[in-house]
């Protein structure tokens, strides 16, 4: 007997090792161009660091997805067991390089356009950016930290660099010197981009001639006499440039290497590479063991952005004030919308996505509320730890949110089905598959189903019901207008007759 036991225990001890070694999170690393088992630095937990927005106007919708897909990500390791500490940093200061490759502070030129000070146009913006967070159900970041809360840690990172033999001091300001560097590291490990290839493309820029070599990029600027804000630095007067102010807030919260760096596509070159060439150029290493770059939003092919015009934001959808979808989406529609897009891959939203995800909620939405009354019996006719298992399998290779929810739809099926008798399910089964489905739904994918069911069926419903009551109240059928608020009051819906109307909840 004992013998009988130990054997079973060994058979699901080995059962949940092989379980383990299946459902591993695998991610792409941009920096291999390969899928790579996740091995955290240290065992449990896990140091992400997000390029943040730069606030100097609304963000618009395509800034919104790399935020929800990172936010996809946090909730995936969060929900694995990870302890995550996830940065995510607001560019409020720097000389940012334009879509031409010239230096500009977009800040300053949003604060003379409005005027109002620098600031003010990044508290102004950075209060509608958290207002969208909490509107598209995005999970705040560990810290938030600000590139002006950071110019010292900024400085003594260059400083080091210039230590190293990585950087020199030119009339006020100081630039990465990008050939000392490759006598020791390689430049554009992550990008790819050749220095030989960068030098046909590079326009002349206004500093050209302070720099030793073209492809040196600045990690401080002289102030300019028009700038908005300037800082005093041991080079003299002056603002820090773009990248310096990532490598200086990842260091400072989580250390000088950490497990994942992201962003979006577009940052890859030269905002990423450059804060690699930072990285090695004070401390010897890449700052990230994997790094992880979502894909472009995209309008008729073309990158959604600011500079092209073809932008829209993400409250004009909501709200339904852009000409570009004929009726308002409810944020978790558009937010399920693009789940149903790999982070990986590129997403057009148009009326017709957005629509076919709006179908395909609320028939998960009558699955689940299905799910709740659901009565077992004594045995299950399908495999639902595999179903479960593929939920996992999903998201564990490399965050596959689209995959998932094909699944939670072939679980919607499963239901169904059980509903009208053709499958059967056991209480055990039952409560297994609930815990999934709402965890992978509500925590995962961060779409409150809740709210869904409640809010966008039956509001025309009521509707409809408050109107009949009106009806009968005006020809002074009190019998049936009490029938109705009696019955919606049994449901648990009460209806109040205010000065402005009827409301009910
Ligand atoms: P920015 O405020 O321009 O620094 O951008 C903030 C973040 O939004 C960065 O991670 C960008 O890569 C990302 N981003 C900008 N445009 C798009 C787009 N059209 N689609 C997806 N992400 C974008
Ligand atoms: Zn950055």
């Amino acid at each position: 007997m004992l013998k009988l036991f130990l054997s079973f225990e060994m058979i699901n001890f080995v059962f949940e090792i092989f379980m383990f070694l299946m459902s591993e999170l695998i991610l792409y690393n941009s920096l291999t161009g390969q899928k790579e088992k996740f091995e955290p630095i240290y065992e449990g937990k896990v140091g992400m660091y997000v390029c943040g927005p730069t606030l100097y106007s609304e963000p618009h919708m395509g800034n919104m997805r790399t935020f929800i897909n990172f936010d996809l990500i946090y909730r995936y390791l969060l929900f694995s067991g990870f302890k995550v500490k996830y940065v995510r940093n607001i560019t409020d200061a720097g000389h940012i390089t334009n879509s031409l490759g010239e230096a500009e502070d977009s800040i300053g030129k949003a604060a003379r356009l409005e005027q109002l000070q620098s600031l003010e146009i990044v508290y102004k913006y950075n209060v509608k950016f958290q207002e969208l967070q909490r509107i598209y159900n995005l999970l705040p970041p560990s810290i938030e930290p600000t590139a002006t809360g950071h110019i010292q840690e900024q400085i003594e990172i260059i400083e080091k660099i210039i230590e190293n033999g990585f950087a020199y001091a030119v009339n006020g300001s100081v630039y990465f010197d990008v050939r000392r560097y490759c006598e020791k590291f390689e430049y554009g490990i992550l990008s790819g981009r050749k220095i030989d290839e960068l030098a046909e493309e590079t326009r002349v820029l206004n500093a050209q001639e302070e720099k030793r070599f073209f492809a040196d990029f600045a990690l401080w600027k002289k102030a300019n006499p028009d700038d908005m804000q300037i800082w005093r630095s041991p080079w003299g007067d002056g603002n820090p440039g773009w990248h310096i102010e990532c490598t200086a807030m990842s260091t400072k919260y989580l250390g000088s290497q950490f497990d994942i760096h992201g962003g979006g596509m577009d940052l890859k070159f030269p905002h990423h590479e450059d804060e690699i060439a930072q990285s090695c150029g004070s401390f010897g290493c890449n700052p990230a063991r994997y790094w992880l770059h979502a894909n472009m939003l995209n309008v008729n092919g073309q990158k959604m952005s600011k500079s092209f015009g073809n932008y829209f934001l993400p409250k004009e959808i909501v709200d339904g004030t852009t000409n570009i979808f004929s009726k308002p989406f409810p944020p978790h529609v558009i937010r399920f919308c693009m789940m149903q897009a790999h982070y990986r891959s590129t997403l057009d939203l148009s009326e017709e996505s957005l629509s076919a995800a709006e179908k395909g909620l609320n028939r998960l939405c009558d699955a689940v509320d299905l799910m709740n009354k659901l009565k077992p019996t004594v045995s299950s006719s399908f495999d639902v730890e595999t179903l479960i298992q593929s939920f996992y399998d999903a998201m564990n290779d490399d965050f596959n949110a689209p995959i998932l929810i094909a699944q939670l739809f072939e679980a919607a099926k499963k239901i169904f089905l059980i509903s009208n008798g053709t499958e059967t399910i056991t209480k055990g089964d039952l409560d297994k598959l609930k815990i999934a489905v709402n965890g992978f739904l509500n925590d995962v994918l961060g779409i409150s189903i809740q709210m869904e069911s409640n809010n966008s069926k039956l509001a025309p419903v009521m509707d409809l019901v408050l109107e009949l009551r009106q009806q009968a109240r005006i020809n002074k059928d009190w019998t049936t207008s009490d029938q109705i608020r009696d019955g919606l009051a049994a449901a648990g819906i009460e209806v109040k007759d205010g000065k402005d109307g009827t409301t009910w909840g």
